[in-house]
């Protein structure tokens, strides 16, 4: 176990920025994090707990001790006639998860396969795509009260999870420290085909019957051809949240732009398609030094190689006050921006 000073997170942030962390370490145990949560420089500087570094916009060096979380396995816990219950430790990669469930034919998590990060996070923003979300197949998290310093299990109903939302990045953020999750998923699949691209993907790769492993295989495809690889450009996926709006306001911007992307919501408002919204601002593939927005999704900040993590931030400042202009909707960011 070790604590680095002025530790640069380049490589533990997909946007790629160089920053540093005041302190920085890695845990990989319940243990080694208590360790780490005793020394002297915690009780001067906060923790952050870091995970894949996928969701996140570092405007600055980071004044935290940054707590990298490591935890790793997968184990099943439970099952009944209809359910196996599989937990996970937050440090596990998201995507080997997905991975290791599909092999073993639990179902629910197909949909989700090759989103970037890690098991830990899932929770934070109830992740989503393809029309299923985190809280379809969540069951429970064991977390470490940072404040308390006691370990803690959250049940699906006291996550609060919304749309790209939980009680995790609202009331208790930068409380608690995930620990583990588990998902209860299902021994009879249960598919999720009618989203997006799906349908279209699983004819081109000529499915004839239908598997939670084409599924998968079908999600990656079109992940893959439409998404940067954070690897080859800096991004964190879909910087802003698509905004909802009532159904009075939607039909007014029907009649003004009548080519509007926009689905109606259980509550009868309806949601509008961010990226739609930002490229009829012109902002699709646009770049200003190595700031940019992708040119294949205008929903994605890019940072071709030296952006500034402030670079970025002032880009999305302007695409939100475009588009207030345009259409009189306020963006949301879904990425963490810190400091
Ligand atoms: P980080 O970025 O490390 O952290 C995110 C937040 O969670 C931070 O506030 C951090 O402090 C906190 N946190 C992380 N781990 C823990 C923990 N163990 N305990 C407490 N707090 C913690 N998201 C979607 O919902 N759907 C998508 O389809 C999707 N596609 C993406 C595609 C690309 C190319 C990229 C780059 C991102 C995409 N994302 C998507 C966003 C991102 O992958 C997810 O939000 C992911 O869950 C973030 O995981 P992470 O481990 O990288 O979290
Ligand atoms: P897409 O299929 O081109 O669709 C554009 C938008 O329309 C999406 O944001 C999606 O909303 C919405 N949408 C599409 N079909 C829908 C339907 N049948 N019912 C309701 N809403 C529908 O989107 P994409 O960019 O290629 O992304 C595909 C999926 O991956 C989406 O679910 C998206 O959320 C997810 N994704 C997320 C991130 C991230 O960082 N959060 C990054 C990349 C992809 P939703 O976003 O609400 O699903």
């Amino acid at each position: 176990m070790q604590l680095f000073e002025h530790y640069s997170l380049k490589s533990f942030n997909t946007f790629g920025m160089d920053v540093y962390a005041r302190y920085f370490g890695a845990f990989s145990t319940g243990d080694e994090l208590a360790w780490l949560l005793g020394l002297p420089e915690f009780a001067t500087h906060p923790p952050f707990i870091l995970g894949g570094g996928s969701n996140i916009l570092f405007r600055g060096n980071v004044e935290n001790l940054v707590l990298k979380n490591e935890i790793r396995g997968i184990e099943k816990v439970n099952e009944d006639n209809d359910h196996v219950y599989i937990k996970a430790g937050a440090g596990e990669n998201w995507h080997h998860f997905v991975s290791h469930c599909i092999e073993q034919d639990w179902a629910g998590l197909e949909n989700l396969s090759l989103i970037p990060g890690n098991v830990g996070a899932s929770p934070m923003q109830n992740i989503g795509a393809y029309g299923v979300e985190v809280k379809d197949v969540f069951h429970s998290l064991e977390a470490l009260d940072l404040e308390e310093k006691t370990t803690r299990t959250f049940y699906r109903e006291e996550c609060e999870f919304g749309y790209r939302e939980s009680i995790f990045k609202r009331k208790y953020k930068g409380r608690f420290a995930i620990l583990s999750v588990t998902f209860r998923l299902d021994k009879t699949p249960r598919y999720h085909t009618s989203y997006g691209a799906i349908t279209q993907e699983l004819a081109n790769m000529g499915v004839r019957e239908l598997s939670i492993q084409a599924i998968s295989q079908a999600v990656i495809n079109i992940r893959s051809s439409k998404l940067p690889d954070p690897a080859v450009i800096g991004n964190a996926g879909s910087f802003f949240k698509n905004p909802e709006v009532s159904a009075a306001k939607e039909q007014q911007l029907r009649e003004n732009f009548p080519g509007i992307v926009s689905y109606p919501l259980a509550n009868g408002n309806y949601k509008l398609a961010a990226g739609w919204l930002i490229e009829q601002c012109g902002w699709k593939g646009y770049r200003d030094g190595d700031a940019g927005v992708h040119e294949r999704q205008a929903l994605v900040l890019v940072n071709y190689g030296q952006a500034t993590g402030e670079e970025i931030y002032r880009l999305s400042e302007r695409i939100e006050e475009s588009i207030r202009e345009k259409f009189g909707v306020t963006l949301e960011r879904e990425v963490n921006i810190y400091p």
